[in-house]
């Protein structure tokens, strides 16, 4: 192949430049151009629940080709987005009832705090400082990056983030955790806490109970401190349920969705929003009103895709699905025994555990190696540093499930 002018995203140019060129993909598999083919064993970067393609999605972006590709969205509006936000709300609780729309989780996010400042300054009342768990991940805008955790992938740019209060992930009871959340609410200057509900993603599949949850949301309501759960990889299933909040019975006041919303077909993003933080920006005043938009902002061929997911969601059975697969990942998650395998966690669909080493400097570039080494047995799996996950599609068959966990077996244990 000639020399490729693709600039790749978390991609070490100059050490592994083998990179396949993918011509078409079908359920959980990805075919390459040159005849090779790759189980999605990451659900492509965690945005493919039902599986690559699915027919109804696909025939839903046709349709609208023909009626409607894009529209301003600033005091226009088309059907695909009025019904998505009809569709959205009502999966939800009460009062999550207004839905913004924006391009990929990290505006999201970013969204979300603009409303949560925008809230508190309208109301005013002198409340900017945002509460975050550590090791959080929400997204690598330079807001996204200020709440989550920092590290060799942001150095660069840490003179530009704003400061963050940081609680501890929980241990044990967590009493770590609540007691510094507790603290940082009773400061009167504190805006939102944000937070991923059950299983932190891109910090290393770090899993903590609902009851934790539970408990973060209700310091939260007792000092008025804003909640806004990034649903955004947890969020369509991966959890067990459709929300990880649900397990919680947790409502937040902001909720961050992307990844799955278009069952990963197409870009699209919301920030989910309470009564109170809409009405907070309904005003006559244009000072007081929302500043937020980008060009594609609830772009019409992504809602109907997403439309199409919904529907999927409530005229098929994925939650049974999904805990088909939760099931079938549990048993082959207890069946992998390695003496370099530990920590071995699962949260609904996702199993994650380290590979330990005794060899100084063995885990520092362990990820790529490993990818490249599942790569060449036809697995697309991504590990993060030394930790290694299973996050598939939903449509994954037991037997490729199988394939996963003997190559697993097979790599870890080989020389
Ligand atoms: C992936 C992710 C984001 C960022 O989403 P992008 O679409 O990549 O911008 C934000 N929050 C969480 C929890 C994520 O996993």
């Amino acid at each position: 192949m000639t020399h490729s002018l693709v600039w790749h995203p978390f991609t070490q140019h100059g050490l592994d430049d083998d990179i396949p060129l993918i011509a078409r993909a079908e359920g959980a598999w990805l075919y390459g151009a040159d005849g090779r083919q790759w189980l999605d064993c990451i659900s492509s970067w965690w945005v493919t629940t039902h599986g690559h393609g699915h027919p109804k999605i696909m025939a839903a972006i046709r349709a609208q080709t023909v009626k409607l590709d894009q529209l301003i969205f600033a005091g226009w509006t088309h059907e695909p987005a009025e019904t998505l936000a009809r569709a959205l709300v009502s999966l939800v609780p009460d009062p999550l009832n207004y839905a913004f729309f924006s391009d990929s989780g990290s505006t999201s996010v970013e969204v979300a705090l603009k409303m949560a400042l925008g809230f508190w300054r309208n109301r005013g009342e002198t409340r900017h400082k945002i509460v975050v768990m550590e090791h959080s991940y929400h997204g690598d805008t330079i807001g996204a990056m200020s709440v989550g955790a920092r590290g060799v992938y942001n150095a660069a740019y840490a003179p530009l983030l704003f400061d963050v209060v940081r609680v501890p992930f929980p241990e044990r009871a967590g009493q770590n955790t609540l007691d510094a959340l507790e603290a940082a609410c009773r400061d009167p200057h504190t805006a939102a806490f944000i937070v991923e509900p059950l299983i932190l993603g891109a910090g290393g599949m770090l899993i903590y109970p609902a009851s934790i949850l539970a408990e973060m949301r209700a310091i939260c309501v007792r000092h008025h401190v804003l909640f806004i759960a990034d649903e955004v990889m947890t969020g369509w299933g991966r959890t067990g349920t459709l929300f990880a909040c649900e397990q919680a019975g947790v409502t937040p006041d902001l909720m961050c969705l992307s990844k799955g919303l278009t069952g990963g077909a197409i870009p699209l993003a919301v920030t989910l929003a309470s009564d109170a933080i809409y009405d907070a920006h309904r005003t006559p005043h244009r000072a007081d009103m929302f500043y937020h938009s980008s060009s594609y902002t609830a772009n019409p061929i992504a809602c109907a895709a997403a439309n199409a997911n919904l529907t999927i969601w409530r005229d098929e059975p994925v939650l049974a699905r999904v805990a088909t697969l939760a099931e079938q990942q549990e048993t082959y998650l207890a069946a992998l025994t390695h003496p370099a395998l530990i920590n071995q966690r699962q949260c609904g669909t996702i199993t994650a555990m380290e590979i330990a080493s005794d060899t100084p400097g063995y885990l520092d570039d362990i990820g790529p190696r490993l990818a490249s080494e599942f790569r060449n047995r036809g697995l697309l799996l991504r590990p993060m540093g030394n930790t290694l996950y299973v996050m598939p599609p939903y449509c994954i068959a037991v037997e490729e499930l199988d394939q996963i966990y003997t190559a697993v077996a097979d790599v870890i244990g080989g020389p």
